[in-house]
């Protein structure tokens, strides 16, 4: 993957220079240490310095046996060890918030999924513990609703209209003319501007833009130009208004490709023309239903385990309704005259509890807070029929969050208490995690955008729904509803994170199908190496760590399989296998022992697999060199047996499964696909062995040679596109290997394209040495008395060799005795010429 290039736009770098914490703070102060910086920070305009500590957090206690394991666990931003809540100390509960299933998966998803899935892994098959493990999906959600409300009409509209009509025509431009209006807007431009004038008011006001879509369009790659937020909204919005212009300059012919061109400015054109409709349930479920399983499809191509169970929030809707309604009937939530209900942030404190355990500093952050509330919400809610007068008409402080939206027409609903509404995003995580898993959970995860204030306001929620029935005493006398909150790092593009709405996106599948070395091993392994809860930048060099680490593992567990399959066929010929314990065994047996301490130590420190991935090669280099002095197999072996173990723990085999159902029947032949073939391909390459011996030892006839060719295809071509190398030994069997079958074609080509390049070579060669004995010829073919007749000279003697030069002037001695000379070698090759002419 080349490395990006961030093109930034005015508005952003205006933007960031703005952010106030990060300016009220110094230049010398960087973005990454806002928060830290934040709590020292005693007053100003910010809430006061208490406030912002996280609250003390309490430590789960049992007397059971646990290993020594510690986890990073952002309620307390420090590694504490880890105590189940079960007396046993074997059952761990874990609640991870799913994906809100309306577009594809990309690699932050990707980055997420597969990292949780490491950890969760590592815990249950490498420390044994038996985990119940929750996720949801979110298939009740402002953006699924938006999306496939418009869909839905653009369909209908489409049906209506299946031809390019006058009236489609007309209705688009006003479509057109919306958008424009609401970009130009924002970007303070010419209102004046139609379709046929956009082009030329684009390129003066946006031309690094514009130049960048022609781009696209002309079909050059623009794969490195990566543009930051505003930057790529604004070049989308360029994108769509660009070509919808011409569309509708010059209408295509086929309507299919016209709507295709136009639907971006049709959308929301046609939803607001719809605005007091209602639609059957089906309209949203479809949409969410589809993404629900292009994303379990995803992450089964991941290796990403699937959860013990799946809540989807449009299945638990008496549930959250009841959950609110607790909520209310303790004091903590209020409703609006809307028939919305908003969590109370000020009753929650005022009872004693803390709000914002996880990142107190972020509290009040308007933006994050109205991004947690989603697109459909604000106030426009207010704007309803008011059911209750005495009820507040909007919610009473800017931090309070819904809990219940109130639907308007075109947004699915559901009875309530309040009126028909539905859950609001945070809420069902509250909702289900407490219905499955109970008031007290171990572990709960999910990205670190997550935390604030979906996290905290999760914990509010839960934490007011069960105080008091805690089973342990707390530290401030509240309610701890989560244990560990466990957070996975983002995956960065140039230090801003991948995400949807910043358009940066490269899908799970796109990344997968455009090659370049990204496969699901290989994003698990740039996992792997890099820690659970830090952030991941994408480069080129990630890659190529990934790549080596693969391929050491690879070559290891390639040859191993090789000298064992050979082993065992020698063990089967009745050949004595000698197991030699020497100096060289005791230190590779060491080597072994504290390779396995070193790991669990590493796995145990809040799981530090960029360190075990680090312990793994090096105890393969190792092993390695043992090899090439030894043929003993025991400790090799036993070697490679371990490292399979762990990286099938890391979940780095896909075709390994720890989670298969049934077994397979006594009867039927067991093994993979490379133990039932191998008797076979050893007959083969037996005999192969035989007939290029014969060949070799005869290698003059003809017969012979045609033998040898055979042998040669055999290994080259037939067992190669079959996915078995031979390597040909001198004083042994070839050595059989199960290797890709692309990775053998590949290094075919390269070696056809090397002996192509001698083959150049050498016909280059022979031209030359034709040309240079032609050159030779052309000159025997001149007479010795002729050779000198050049205007150089003006006398010469008898026999044409020169006496004067040029001017008249007698020549030197020495110079006459070099003329001589080159006369007489002129004359031996004439005359030698003349005999052949003769003949
Ligand atoms: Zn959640």
């Amino acid at each position: 993957m080349p490395l990006p290039r961030i093109l930034a736009s005015a508005a952003t770098t205006a933007l960031r220079t703005a952010i106030p914490t990060t300016r009220s703070l110094g230049p010398t102060v960087l973005f990454t240490q806002r928060h830290q910086t934040l709590r020292h920070c005693s007053s100003g305009n910010m809430a006061t310095a208490q406030r912002r500590e996280q609250p003390p957090w309490t430590r789960p206690e049992s007397s059971a046996p646990l290993p020594p394991l510690s986890i990073y666990n952002t309620l307390t931003r420090q590694k504490d060890p880890f105590v189940p809540l079960d007396k046993s100390g074997k059952k761990v509960t874990w609640y991870c918030c799913g994906p809100t299933v309306y577009d594809a998966a990309h690699l932050g998803h990707a980055r997420n999924y597969v990292t949780t899935d490491i950890v969760r892994r590592i815990m249950r098959d490498y420390f044994g513990f038996n985990i119940t493990f929750v996720q949801n999906v979110t298939d009740v959600d402002d953006k699924i609703i938006l999306r496939a409300r418009q869909q839905h009409l653009f369909e209908e509209y489409k049906a209506a209209n299946p031809k390019i009509t006058p009236e489609v025509l007309s209705a688009t431009e006003k479509a057109w003319t919306a958008y424009f209006t609401k970009i130009a807007k924002a970007d303070e431009g010419d209102l004046t501007t139609v379709p046929s004038t956009f082009e030329a008011w684009a390129t003066r006001k946006h031309e690094p833009l514009m130049a960048l879509i022609h781009k696209e369009l002309a079909g050059e790659s623009v794969e490195g130009e990566l543009l930051d937020e505003d930057a790529s909204k604004l070049k989308m919005h360029l994108n769509t208004l660009f070509m919808a212009s011409k569309a509708l300059q010059t209408p295509p012919t086929s309507a299919e490709e016209f709507y295709g061109t136009c639907s971006s400015v049709l959308l929301p054109y046609i939803d607001s023309l719809n605005k007091d409709r209602t639609y059957e349930p089906a309209v949203f479920s479809k949409l969410s239903r589809y993404w629900e399983n292009h994303f379990n499809e995803d992450m089964a191509t991941l290796n990403v385990l699937p959860p013990t169970t799946v809540t989807r929030v449009s299945e638990f809707i008496p549930e959250n309704v009841a959950f609110v309604q607790k909520l209310v009937d303790r004091g903590y939530a209020y409703p609006t005259a809307d028939g919305s209900v908003y969590f109370d942030i000020a009753a929650y404190e005022a009872a004693g509890h803390h709000y914002a355990k996880l990142q107190p500093w972020n509290r009040g952050d308007q933006s994050l807070i109205a991004d947690g509330e989603g697109a459909l919400t604000s106030d426009k809610a207010s704007t309803l029929p008011t059911s209750d007068s005495s009820l507040p008409a909007k919610k009473k402080a800017d931090q309070d969050f819904a809990l219940w939206k109130a639907s308007k027409a075109g947004e699915p609903s559901w009875e309530s208490p309040w009126g028909q509404g539905r859950p609001g995003w945070h809420i069902e995580c509250s909702v289900m995690c407490s219905e499955v898993l109970g008031g007290e959970i171990d572990i709960h995860s999910g990205g670190i955008d997550l935390a604030f204030p979906h996290h905290d306001n999760e914990i509010a929620q839960s934490e007011a729904y069960w105080d008091g029935c805690a089973s342990h005493a707390t530290a401030d006398g509240r309610h701890q509803w989560i244990n560990y909150f466990l957070h996975m790092g983002h995956l960065k593009i140039h230090g801003s994170k991948m995400s949807k709405s910043l358009k940066n996106f490269v899908s799970v599948r796109k990344a997968l199908e455009r090659g370049g070395g990204w496969t699901p091993r290989m994003l698990r392994i740039v996992f792997l190496q890099g820690g659970w809860k830090d952030g991941i930048e994408v480069r080129e060099g990630v890659l190529s760590a990934a790549k080596s680490w693969e391929t050491a593992v690879n070559k290891f567990f390639t040859n191993v399989k090789a000298l064992v399959t050979e082993e065992t066929a020698a063990q089967a010929a009745g050949t004595h296998i000698p197991q030699p314990w020497t100096k060289l065994e005791a230190d590779l047996s060491k080597e072994l022992d504290s390779t396995r301490e070193k790991l669990d130590a590493a796995l145990c420190d809040s799981f530090n697999t960029p360190l075990a991935m680090q312990l793994l090669v090096d105890l393969i280099s190792t092993t390695n060199i043992y090899m090439s002095s030894t043929t003993n197999l025991a400790l090799v072996k036993e070697i490679a047996r371990w490292i399979t173990r762990i990286t099938t723990i890391f979940g780095l085999d896909n075709n390994s499964s720890p989670d298969r159902i049934g077994w397979t029947s006594e009867e039927s032949s067991t093994g993979n696909a490379e133990e039932i073939a191998m008797p076979y391909l050893r007959l083969l390459s037996s005999f192969r062995d035989s007939v290029r011996a014969l060949g070799i030892s005869d290698s003059k006839s003809d017969s012979a040679k045609e033998l040898l060719r055979l042998c040669d295809k055999l290994r080259d071509i037939d067992l190669a596109d079959l996915g078995v190398s031979l390597d040909d030994r001198d004083s042994a069997n070839a050595l059989i290997k199960f290797v890709p079958a692309e990775e053998l074609r590949a290094a075919r080509e390269e070696k056809e394209r090397k002996a192509a390049e001698r083959e150049q070579k050498k016909e280059e060669a022979r031209l030359k040495r034709e040309e240079e004995e032609r050159k030779k010829q052309e000159q025997a073919k001149v007479d010795p008395v002729t050779m000198f007749r050049t205007e150089e000279w003006s006398e010469w003697d008898e026999q044409g060799i020169p006496t004067k030069d040029k001017e008249g002037e007698e020549i030197t001695k020495s110079r006459k005795k070099a003329l001589t000379k080159a006369w007489e070698q002129q004359k031996k090759k004439f005359e030698a010429y003349q005999k052949t002419v003769q003949k």
